[in-house]
Protein backbone atom coordinates (compact mmCIF):
# COMPACT_ATOMS: atom_id res chain seq x y z
CA UNK A 1 0.00 0.00 0.00
CA UNK A 2 1.39 3.53 -1.49
CA UNK A 3 1.37 5.91 1.90
CA UNK A 4 0.04 9.15 0.63
CA UNK A 5 0.07 12.36 2.22
CA UNK A 6 0.34 16.28 1.74
CA UNK A 7 -0.09 20.08 3.10
CA UNK A 8 -2.75 21.60 5.03
CA UNK A 9 -4.06 23.20 2.33
CA UNK A 10 -4.04 20.62 -0.02
CA UNK A 11 -2.04 22.51 -2.87
CA UNK A 12 0.70 20.01 -3.03
CA UNK A 13 -0.27 15.69 -2.39
CA UNK A 14 2.79 13.38 -2.47
CA UNK A 15 3.01 9.18 -2.14
CA UNK A 16 5.84 7.11 -1.16
CA UNK A 17 5.93 4.34 -3.50
CA UNK A 18 8.19 2.41 -1.01
CA UNK A 19 8.34 1.59 2.80
CA UNK A 20 10.46 4.51 4.24
CA UNK A 21 14.41 2.84 4.83
CA UNK A 22 14.11 4.01 8.74
CA UNK A 23 11.74 6.05 10.72
CA UNK A 24 13.34 8.66 12.80
CA UNK A 25 12.13 10.05 15.87
CA UNK A 26 14.39 13.05 16.28
CA UNK A 27 14.69 14.95 19.98
CA UNK A 28 16.94 17.34 18.85
CA UNK A 29 16.88 21.20 19.45
CA UNK A 30 17.10 22.31 15.72
CA UNK A 31 13.57 20.19 15.04
CA UNK A 32 11.66 20.87 18.70
CA UNK A 33 12.18 24.61 17.04
CA UNK A 34 11.09 24.30 13.28
CA UNK A 35 8.23 22.55 14.27
CA UNK A 36 7.03 24.05 17.62
CA UNK A 37 6.99 20.76 19.22
CA UNK A 38 9.01 18.10 21.52
CA UNK A 39 10.28 15.86 18.54
CA UNK A 40 9.85 15.39 15.13
CA UNK A 41 8.77 11.89 12.77
CA UNK A 42 10.45 11.84 9.74
CA UNK A 43 10.37 8.72 7.12
CA UNK A 44 13.65 8.56 5.16
CA UNK A 45 13.57 7.31 2.30
CA UNK A 46 14.85 7.76 -1.61
CA UNK A 47 13.97 11.07 -3.44
CA UNK A 48 13.24 8.96 -6.55
CA UNK A 49 10.57 7.01 -3.73
CA UNK A 50 8.46 10.38 -3.57
CA UNK A 51 6.08 11.36 -6.10
CA UNK A 52 4.53 14.60 -6.28
CA UNK A 53 1.38 14.58 -8.11
CA UNK A 54 0.52 18.32 -8.67
CA UNK A 55 1.93 21.50 -7.62
CA UNK A 56 5.98 21.17 -6.33
CA UNK A 57 6.62 22.20 -3.11
CA UNK A 58 9.21 25.17 -2.29
CA UNK A 59 12.65 25.14 -0.42
CA UNK A 60 14.80 26.79 1.89
CA UNK A 61 18.12 26.21 3.23
CA UNK A 62 19.56 26.20 6.82
CA UNK A 63 23.09 25.36 8.25
CA UNK A 64 22.57 22.08 9.88
CA UNK A 65 24.63 20.69 12.76
CA UNK A 66 26.64 18.44 10.61
CA UNK A 67 27.92 21.71 8.97
CA UNK A 68 26.14 20.98 5.71
CA UNK A 69 23.04 22.58 4.27
CA UNK A 70 19.46 21.37 5.37
CA UNK A 71 17.38 22.05 2.72
CA UNK A 72 13.39 22.51 3.54
CA UNK A 73 10.79 21.57 1.29
CA UNK A 74 7.17 23.33 2.23
CA UNK A 75 3.80 24.23 0.51
CA UNK A 76 4.24 27.78 -1.07
CA UNK A 77 0.57 28.36 0.02
CA UNK A 78 0.19 27.05 3.87
CA UNK A 79 3.30 26.64 4.38
CA UNK A 80 3.41 23.32 5.80
CA UNK A 81 6.65 21.45 6.01
CA UNK A 82 6.68 18.36 4.03
CA UNK A 83 10.39 17.27 4.04
CA UNK A 84 13.75 17.87 4.24
CA UNK A 85 16.97 17.06 2.40
CA UNK A 86 20.11 16.77 4.60
CA UNK A 87 23.35 17.44 2.53
CA UNK A 88 25.17 15.30 4.98
CA UNK A 89 23.40 12.02 4.95
CA UNK A 90 24.20 9.44 2.15
CA UNK A 91 22.45 8.88 -1.29
CA UNK A 92 19.83 11.03 -2.46
CA UNK A 93 17.31 10.90 -0.18
CA UNK A 94 14.83 12.68 1.49
CA UNK A 95 13.37 12.64 5.05
CA UNK A 96 9.44 13.28 4.87
CA UNK A 97 7.52 14.33 7.71
CA UNK A 98 5.15 11.23 9.14
CA UNK A 99 3.01 14.28 10.20
CA UNK A 100 1.91 15.16 6.93
CA UNK A 101 0.65 11.42 5.61
CA UNK A 102 -3.27 11.23 5.51
CA UNK A 103 -2.71 8.05 7.55
CA UNK A 104 -0.07 9.01 9.89
CA UNK A 105 -1.18 5.92 12.57
CA UNK A 106 0.20 3.53 9.54
CA UNK A 107 3.81 4.56 10.79
CA UNK A 108 5.86 4.25 13.85
CA UNK A 109 9.51 5.61 14.43
CA UNK A 110 12.12 2.95 14.84
CA UNK A 111 14.70 4.91 16.27
CA UNK A 112 15.12 7.50 18.88
CA UNK A 113 17.59 10.41 18.22
CA UNK A 114 19.50 13.02 19.69
CA UNK A 115 17.64 12.23 22.93
CA UNK A 116 19.91 14.37 25.00
CA UNK A 117 17.76 17.10 24.38
CA UNK A 118 14.50 14.99 24.65
CA UNK A 119 11.86 16.82 26.88
CA UNK A 120 12.21 15.74 30.28
CA UNK A 121 7.99 15.12 30.50
CA UNK A 122 8.68 12.24 27.78
CA UNK A 123 8.87 8.28 28.37
CA UNK A 124 10.08 6.60 25.75
CA UNK A 125 8.47 3.56 24.70
CA UNK A 126 10.76 0.85 26.13
CA UNK A 127 12.74 -1.39 24.16
CA UNK A 128 13.03 0.72 20.82
CA UNK A 129 16.64 2.14 20.00
CA UNK A 130 17.72 5.11 21.58
CA UNK A 131 21.07 7.41 21.23
CA UNK A 132 21.96 10.29 22.74
CA UNK A 133 23.39 11.54 19.22
CA UNK A 134 23.02 10.04 15.85
CA UNK A 135 24.15 5.73 15.32
CA UNK A 136 25.71 4.19 12.92
CA UNK A 137 23.61 2.91 9.98
CA UNK A 138 24.69 -0.88 10.22
CA UNK A 139 23.86 -1.36 13.69
CA UNK A 140 19.99 0.04 13.44
CA UNK A 141 18.86 -0.58 9.83
CA UNK A 142 17.46 -3.64 8.37
CA UNK A 143 19.24 -5.11 5.70
CA UNK A 144 16.77 -4.61 2.78
CA UNK A 145 17.19 -0.89 3.92
CA UNK A 146 21.04 -0.81 4.31
CA UNK A 147 21.21 -2.74 -0.09
CA UNK A 148 18.82 -0.41 -0.94
CA UNK A 149 20.57 2.95 0.41
CA UNK A 150 23.82 0.88 -1.06
CA UNK A 151 21.79 0.90 -4.49
CA UNK A 152 21.00 4.30 -4.42
CA UNK A 153 24.39 5.67 -3.31
CA UNK A 154 25.37 3.65 -6.10
CA UNK A 155 22.98 5.47 -8.30
CA UNK A 156 20.84 3.05 -9.09
CA UNK A 157 18.04 4.16 -7.21
ZN1 LIG B 1 -0.45 23.86 1.17
ZN1 LIG C 1 16.42 16.81 14.56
Amino acid sequence: MDLEGGCVCGAVRYRLTAPPLIVHACHCRDCQKMTGSAFVLNMWIEKNCVKTDHGAPKSFTLPAGSGKLHEVFYCGNCMTRLWSKYHAAPGDTLLVRVGTLDHPERVEPDVHIFTRSKLPWLQLPPGKPAFEAFYKIPDVWPAASQDRLRRNIAGQS
